[in-house]
């Protein structure tokens, strides 16, 4: 078996190699059907199977509620900042708080169907801390509160979920959890509605998965598309219209890839964070060990899937970059409203990975000096 270079995008993003290797052995004939899962029936005893399993496998591995529904959408993150106020606003005002581009876009598409009202923003020190929670103008009656969980684009990451409930707030918490889905666990307790699109931590793009409260369903309003209706969506299995199949299908097998993780007595999702948590450590730690790079996002709410960093001298970048696809180490600059570099280490991101980049990011200081 040949040795894959490091793949640091951000997303879509890296896969775990086994899943893919079970994907391509299973491309030609699922399991004796004689049929690829692309070619299957969604209706199908097959097809119904593999969607109920990966239903399943989600819902223990992220320990979600009896009284939460498992959606598999379309439309991806963007979709879900209109099709949540479609579904949750109910005519009354929506609160959303600001920590960077996703929160910002998600303010944007609600004001489309809601009163929007930014709660809190972090603009004016450019997206590089968290407004505290015991500080946020929430409004009364709101309808929900929508943070995202971890912002991608700046590498900030809410590493606890607000407590609107000790805010003196009833509304529900949503969450863009995007991009950091599956790397921790969820406080469920606390959260009325998740969503993320698979193409960071689950599986291929295509498929956007929606966790909701029960009591949350059914309240669409009357232009909310039929496809997105929560209520069409959950009574049907989110087989309303026909679902992205294979990415359901891939998503699966990331599921049963995060089942059989390991890491000391963890398994599965507590495993995964426990690497994850090594895994950011080791290039932070580094990063802030040197005078040649930097990373200027507050320490406290520091993302473990997306770090963002400068060379202090970026007429090196180029360098920098090319230096680092000839070690296998790929996809590392920087979203272009940021600039510099960006490392995502999503699950499939293994420590050798970090090592690797880190051992580069020291051989490169020492040749430019
Ligand atoms: C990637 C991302 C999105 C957008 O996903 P699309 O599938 O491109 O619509 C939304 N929110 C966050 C936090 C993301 O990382």
């Amino acid at each position: 078996m040949t040795i894959r270079p490091y793949n640091f995008s951000a997303g879509p993003a890296a896969m775990p190699e086994e899943v893919l290797q079970q994907a391509a052995a299973e491309m030609l004939d699922w399991h004796g059907s004689g049929m690829g899962v692309m070619e299957m029936s969604h209706r199908g005893k097959e097809f119904m199977s593999i969607a109920s399993q990966a239903e399943s496998d989600l819902r223990e591995l992220l320990a979600v509620p009896a009284n939460f529904r498992i959606l598999f959408m379309q439309g991806g993150g963007l979709a879900e900042n209109a099709i949540v106020p479609l579904n949750l606003s109910r005519g009354a005002a929506v609160d959303v708080v600001v920590t960077g581009s996703w929160s910002h876009k998600s303010a944007s598409e609600a004001r489309r169907y809601a009163q929007v009202n930014v709660a809190a923003s972090n603009e004016a020190d450019r997206h590089t801390t968290l407004p505290a929670p015991a500080g946020w103008r929430l409004t009364p009656g709101a309808s929900y509160v929508h943070i995202c969980s971890n912002e991608t684009i700046h590498g900030i990451e809410f590493h606890e979920l607000p407590d609107l409930k000790a805010l003196g707030s009833d509304a529900p918490l949503v969450i863009d959890f995007s991009s950091h889905v599956a790397s921790r666990p969820v406080d469920w307790s606390r959260v009325g509605l998740a969503f993320g699109g698979a193409q960071k931590n689950l599986g291929p793009a295509g498929v956007t998965l929606v966790v909701v409260r029960e009591d949350l369903i059914g309240h669409a309003l009357p232009v909310c598309p039929s496809a997105f209706d929560y209520r069409l969506v959950a009574d049907n299995a989110s087989m309303y219209n026909t679902p992205p199949t294979y990415g359901i299908y891939v998503a699966g097998l990331t599921f049963q890839w995060l089942k059989r993780q390991m890491e000391g007595t963890l398994t599965g999702i507590a495993a995964m964070e426990a690497r994850n948590v090594a895994k950011a450590k080791l290039l932070y730690d580094f990063i802030d060990g040197s005078g040649f790079y930097v990373n200027k996002v507050a320490r406290d709410c520091r993302s473990r899937m997306n770090v963002p960093f400068f060379l202090r001298d970026e007429s090196r970048n180029e360098a920098f970059l090319a230096g680092a696809k000839e070690r296998g180490l790929l996809q590392l600059k920087g979203h272009k409203s940021v600039g510099g570099m960006r490392a995502s280490l999503y699950n499939a991101m293994p420590m050798a990975g970090v090592q690797a980049l880190v051992d580069y990011m020291r051989d490169f200081e020492s040749t430019q000096s």
